[in-house]
């Protein structure tokens, strides 16, 4: 799985950068980082630099918010849980716990980063990956410490505390938009006007347009074959994420289940949805709201935008349909679409 996934990740990659021009000086690094890989091309003269601080901060947000490194942010936090105690953290691992937290109030649980017991006896938690289906009682025991609201934030704004023993977080669901947000903002502060943040999985950032001024061509996946192409859609400066059960998965007696959970159920969500884009300014809310609408199945993640404002959204349900909020209607190329794809767009 991890193999499959790097190589339908670099071809993802090679598609996006397909249809760029090479600008006249750029600065392109892949590196890897938060379990992924991930890469960075930046226009100008300041590229080279840019790069440089890019992934440095990158991979300083990577140590303090991974799950496996025990001296981490996070994994201190989780070491604690239910003792009472509070941890004292980093500014931005405050931060992206209070974002959290505020999340899975706004998607009405459907995001929730206190998922991880439910992800781990899935075997999806840990790299070690031993997938199996846990059996309903061990779910039914798990569920309870599924709540956010049990993640308390001390009043200090640089500590937490998960409320009962056995809880943890896991910000695999936030993290690369967070880490995208923080990237861009020293682009910016370097006064680079032309950036391409590609941090894996669908989690890219875009910084002004290509070199040559015209927008960046982003490709979108087919959830059903890992080097198709769903839509390309063209962009300037804003962050998109897409989420897809085709991520990560495995396949027991004929059934398929994946790595998105229903914080609900603790179960693979199963809403009829096969990927979810989201385009808005910024990562960290990209990244969030396409796993919390792939959760939610097309009812509500289309009331949720209606509501919520500020984004745009693709669809692309199991049955073929893909719905398309229309904001960005005059973004969307479907020239290169996989066969069997039909495209309706959504009206506020
Ligand atoms: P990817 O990490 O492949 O880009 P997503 O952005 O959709 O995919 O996030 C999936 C990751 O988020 C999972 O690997 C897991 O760590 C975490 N996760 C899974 N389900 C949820 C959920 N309902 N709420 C919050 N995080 C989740
Ligand atoms: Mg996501």
């Amino acid at each position: 799985m991890k193999i499959r996934s790097l190589v339908s990740m670099t071809a993802a990659l090679l598609v996006l950068l397909a249809g760029c021009t090479p600008a006249e000086e750029s600065a392109e690094r892949q590196f890897f980082a938060m379990d992924t890989v991930m890469s960075v091309k930046v226009s100008g003269p300041k590229g080279e630099k840019a790069v440089e601080t890019v992934c440095s901060e990158i991979s300083r947000l990577d140590a303090l918010f991974s799950r496996t490194d025990p001296d981490s942010d996070i994994s201190r936090l989780n070491a604690a849980a239910g003792s009472g105690t509070w941890t004292t953290l980093s500014g931005e691992t405050a931060e992206v716990l209070t974002m959290a937290r505020a999340y899975a109030e706004e998607t009405g649980g459907a995001f929730d980063v206190t998922i991880a017991p439910v992800m781990d006896a899935w075997g999806f938690g840990t790299t070690e990956e031993t997938y199996q289906v846990p059996d309903g009682e061990t779910l039914q025991t798990l569920l309870p410490l599924v709540d956010s609201q049990k993640l308390t934030m001390g009043e200090d704004g640089t500590s937490a505390r998960l409320e009962l023993a056995g809880m943890e977080a896991d910000l695999g669901g936030i993290a690369k938009g967070y880490a995208a947000d923080r990237a861009v903002s020293l682009l910016e502060e370097a006064g680079i006007t032309s950036a391409l943040l590609n941090l894996g999985t669908s989690t890219i950032s875009l910084v002004g347009s290509k070199a040559d001024g015209s927008p960046w061509r982003v490709a979108v996946r087919d959830p059903a074959d890992e080097s198709g192409t769903l839509c390309v859609l063209e962009l300037s400066d804003c962050a998109l994420s897409t989420s897809g059960g085709y991520e990560r998965y495995f396949e027991e007696d004929g059934q398929v289940y994946h790595h998105i959970l229903d914080p609900k159920t603790g179960a693979p969500a199963q809403s009829g949805l096969s990927s979810v884009t989201v385009v808005t300014e910024q990562g960290t809310d990209a990244d969030v709201w396409s796993t919390a609408l792939y959760v939610m199945g097309t009812g509500e993640a289309l009331d949720f935008w209606r509501q919520e404002g500020g984004f745009e959204c693709i669809l692309c349900q199991a049955d073929g349909t893909v719905l398309v909020t229309e904001g960005l209607e005059g973004k969307l190329n479907t020239e290169e679409s996989g066969d069997g794809y039909t495209f309706e767009i959504v009206r506020r």
